[in-house]
């Protein structure tokens, strides 16, 4: 394979509605970044709350057509959309590293894992299959079924462009609902490619609709009376809000908050395999995913043995622009959150944490304005301390030693996030206790980022989700779609009477 060709368009990003890119109704526009080179490579246009109330409008005169469609002919256009991003695959990860910065192939494996949940969603047919009791009664019949709730809303975070749009809209519109995303403004460019697919895979107009933009338009999507369902991904303090306000209009809602994943590694582990699994988890796509591995939990000698080399390693890591085959780890999103990050690394310091490599200011030759930072690692980090209780979302690891695995299980369990975790031991009645005490909702042996595959379902506990409902899988199915529950007679032409007392099975 030669060397992967740059996403390099320039101008404007749009809204899609109605099957049509269109600028919007207000002139707000917001500069998009490469942030490995600093420069601003196009713009987004914001969304005004009349644009939201466009697309609502259109995903409304689409639904009921759409939602009449037999479930294997939604089936069909998701398979042309399935076929038709498998073609645009490199053009859709070469969008995430020049908007993102994580490395290409880190992009390619996103899309990838995006791809999957459009594989399951193709399987909506079945999906959909009700449950049937004959004979409920004498005569009477009683089954189930699911139908489609209306016009459904997606609001995703910056650090999954294509992957988290993904968790949503294919299981959305597959059982017969109608969508529109919000994506975040940082990296647009995604939403807009995927949405010209659906269209050419042959989805009607309105069914699938995209509104650029910031808090203007997701309180447009919270407050319309139209929008059934939302489904948010981002950090937790919006999270909470969603929740409630979607709560508050009545709406059913799933909000995936933020995280802080610890790897828990018992003195039994495989040592090199740890040291490859903490390294990967905690600086890929420079420690910016909701499964990075940010806390090492060290137990009994283990950090005296491979705190040295995650030191070593650290320092040689491959810090690059992501389109550079070699690169390891690309930029932060941008100057702010470089400055938000570097601050947190600052108050480790302060609290008494042992800085043993400092990613601040590190710089990449040729590229003087990209919003760089280096692998940072800390030792003897404790709970009291800023890095190890807030969520950091960038690349730094905090190693944290405990006596024992008591000690390190109620150290996991006492944090206030609940996303992912990950225990590395060869200890099989070890990794039982772990997976089954662990206070989390992803649970990893020997695997440090366990992302569940389309057909199992994600989601985190405690103050990574609120709501009821995990993203995709069976459970994404449950969250866009209603039950009902349809019992039958067909009776005798002889009139029995009418009948005053609560039917029991007769
Ligand atoms: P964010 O919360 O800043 O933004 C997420 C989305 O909400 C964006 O579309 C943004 O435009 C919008 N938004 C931001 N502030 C808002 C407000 N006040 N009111 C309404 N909408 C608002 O998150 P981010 O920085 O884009 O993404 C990183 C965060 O997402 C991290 O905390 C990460 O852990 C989390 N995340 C969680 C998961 C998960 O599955 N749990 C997955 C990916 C990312």
């Amino acid at each position: 394979m030669g060397a992967p060709e740059a996403f390099t368009t320039t101008g404007m990003v749009g809204q899609f509605i109605n099957g049509q890119i269109v600028p919007g109704a207000g002139g707000r526009r917001q500069p998009v970044f490469n942030p490995a080179t600093g420069a601003v490579a196009r713009e987004v246009l914001l969304a005004e709350a009349a644009d939201v109330h466009a697309a609502v409008a259109a995903a409304r005169a689409a639904f009921p057509k759409w939602a009449d469609t037999p479930p294997i002919r939604r089936a069909r256009v998701l398979f042309k959309f399935l076929e038709l991003m498998n073609q645009h695959r490199d053009t859709l990860a070469a969008m995430i590293t020049a908007e993102h910065g994580k490395v290409f192939t880190d992009a390619l494996g996103e899309v990838t894992r995006g791809i999957e949940i459009i594989e399951f969603a193709c399987g909506i047919p079945q999906l959909l299959k009700g449950d049937y009791t004959e004979q409920v009664s004498t005569a009477i019949d009683n089954w189930t079924l699911r139908q489609p709730l209306g016009v459904v809303a997606g609001v995703t975070p910056f650090n999954f462009p294509c992957m988290v749009p993904l968790w949503m809209f294919p299981v959305a519109i597959a059982a017969g609902n109608t969508f529109v995303l919000k994506p975040s403004p940082l990296d647009p460019s995604p939403s807009l490619l995927m949405a010209d697919l659906l269209k050419q895979a042959g989805l009607p107009d309105g069914v699938f609709n995209v509104v650029q933009g910031d808090k203007v338009a997701v309180d447009a999507l919270l407050e319309h009376p139209d929008v059934k369902a939302i489904s948010f991904v981002g950090s937790t303090p919006v999270a909470h809000h969603i929740a409630q306000e979607a709560a508050r209009h009545g709406k059913r809602v799933q909000a995936l908050g933020g995280a802080k994943n610890h790897m828990v590694v018992m003195p039994d582990a495989d040592l090199d395999q740890v040291v490859d699994a903490l390294m990967g988890s905690a600086f890929g796509s420079a420690g910016e995913r909701c499964m990075a591995i940010s806390v090492g939990v060290l137990v009994g000698d283990v950090a005296d043995k491979i705190v040295p080399r995650l030191v070593d390693r650290t320092k040689v890591l491959k810090v690059k622009n992501g389109m550079e085959p070699d690169a390891e780890m690309g930029p932060i999103v941008t100057a702010a959150a470089r400055e938000r990050i570097s601050g947190m690394i600052d108050s480790g310091v302060r609290q008494g944490a042992r800085l043993l490599v400092d990613g601040r200011g590190h710089a990449v030759p040729g590229h003087a304005q990209g919003f760089w930072l280096g692998g940072t690692l800390f030792d003897q980090v404790t709970p009291d301390m800023r890095i190890y209780q807030e969520e950091i979302f960038g690349p730094v690891l905090s190693c944290v030693r405990a006596p024992d695995f008591a000690a390190a299980l109620d150290l996991v369990n006492a944090h206030a996030y609940g996303n992912g975790v990950a225990c590395f031991t060869r200890d099989g009645h070890i990794a039982r206790e772990f997976s089954r005490r662990v206070q989390v909702g992803m649970v990893g042996i020997n695997v440090p980022i366990p992302v569940p595959m389309a057909w199992h379902g994600f989601g985190g506990w405690k103050a990574s989700l609120f709501g009821d409902m995990h993203a995709y899988g069976e459970e994404g199915v449950r969250f866009y779609t209603k039950q009902k529950s349809i019992m039958q007679r067909w009776p005798e032409s002889t009139p029995k009477g009418a009948e005053f007392v609560m039917p029991t099975a007769k």
